[in-house]
């Protein structure tokens, strides 16, 4: 079920502000409020969808390919694309997953290490 007041749902209402870098009919990308990297952008679609599975089954292909193309979109004018970046987007529990509104996380600006951390013995 979608929460229609987690806190994307609520910038897509204009009820926070955000740090906009993107928009357009299907998508919208704003700066995290808590960087992990030099860049660090959130990039969502605008419609109410809460994981990437929910969102490609249900969602239409205008929606879809705005959202893939916006992700690549800002990776290029937060000019990124060389030395590289990387795109990570969190679903579910075991993914810790904080905000149940889909979303792709881009970090840039520095080594960002191996894919992932070792897992605890
Ligand atoms: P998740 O763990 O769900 O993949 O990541 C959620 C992200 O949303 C976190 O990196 C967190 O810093 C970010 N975030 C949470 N609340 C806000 C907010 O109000 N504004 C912005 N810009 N980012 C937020």
């Amino acid at each position: 079920m979608y929460d229609p007041n987690n806190v994307f749902a609520r910038i897509l209402r204009g009820e926070i502000p955000c740090k906009k870098v993107y928009e357009s009919d299907t998508a919208l990308a704003f700066h995290d409020i808590n960087p992990q990297a030099p860049t660090h952008i959130l990039v969502i679609p605008k419609g109410a969808y809460v994981s990437l599975d929910d969102f490609t089954a249900t969602a239409s292909e205008a929606e879809i390919a705005g959202f893939f193309r916006a992700v690549g979109e800002v990776a290029r004018q937060a000019g990124v694309v060389e030395p590289g970046y990387r795109i990570l987007a969190n679903i579910g529990r075991d993914a810790h997953q904080e905000v149940p509104h889909l979303h792709v996380h881009i970090f840039a600006g520095r080594d960002l290490g191996r894919m992932l951390a070792k897992a605890p013995e």
